[in-house]
């Protein structure tokens, strides 16, 4: 079945397509990790965080993903030199997909940008199948989601592997194929920055009520 699924940021300027878009196709997880944390924080965007400090993630695919709308939008962001590309908007501060970069084919979208005009993110790609690195959560999360459960962690290395294999890196939604290079302007934040929105998120942050 070859699903066509929209994902938009809040005000609706920027839109992406996915192509072949079902639970199989993607790895749907729900990550505590303070940097996608700090991520939100830094875009004023908490609320797309749960009540644990989760952000809820789409892995796929790049070459699945096609942006069909307001590319002039687009921004980059990293938390330190090396770390993840943290892609998003510039009109509202909606993250749009994480990349660690143009070698490693996947992109994580935000779930909730899948939720508009009668698509849900549950009916599109299911329910998220497990969380990760909870020792940064807020409050208590499942003892299993603690760190990175191994099912959860050879699922995602399959799948990647099986991008690659099958040509699926390009045309890549955010690097240039011949060069590697970033589409979109990319700025890293300073250590001062990031050292900063450290307060915001767990486990430091005070449990919420
Ligand atoms: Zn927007
Ligand atoms: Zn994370």
């Amino acid at each position: 079945m070859s699903t066509v699924a929209t994902a938009q940021c809040r005000c609706g300027a920027v839109e992406a397509q996915v192509t072949n878009a079902a639970p199989d196709t993607v790895n749907r997880v729900v990550c505590y990790c303070d940097d996608c944390q700090a991520f939100a924080h830094h875009l004023g965007r908490a609320d797309l965080l749960d009540r644990n400090g989760g952000t809820d993630i789409v892995q796929m695919a790049p070459a699945t993903i096609t942006f069909t709308k307001g590319r002039e939008n687009l921004v980059g962001l990293r938390l330190s030199p090396k770390g993840l590309y943290r892609w998003h908007t510039a009109c509202c501060k909606t993250p749009m997909g994480n990349t660690v970069g143009p070698h490693l084919p996947f992109v994580g979208f935000v779930a909730q940008s899948f939720d508009q005009d009668g698509q849900s993110a549950d009916k599109v790609f299911g329910k998220p199948i497990g969380a990760i690195l909870g020792k940064h959560a807020i409050g208590e999360v499942p003892a299993a989601a603690r760190g990175m459960p191994l099912g959860l962690v050879a699922r995602a290395v399959w799948k990647v592997l099986g991008w690659k294999l099958a040509g699926k890196t390009w045309p890549h939604p955010f690097f240039a194929r011949d060069t590697g290079a970033p589409l979109y302007p990319v700025h890293v934040i300073t250590r001062e920055e990031r050292d900063a929105l450290r307060v915001k998120c767990g486990p430091r942050a005070a449990p919420t009520a």
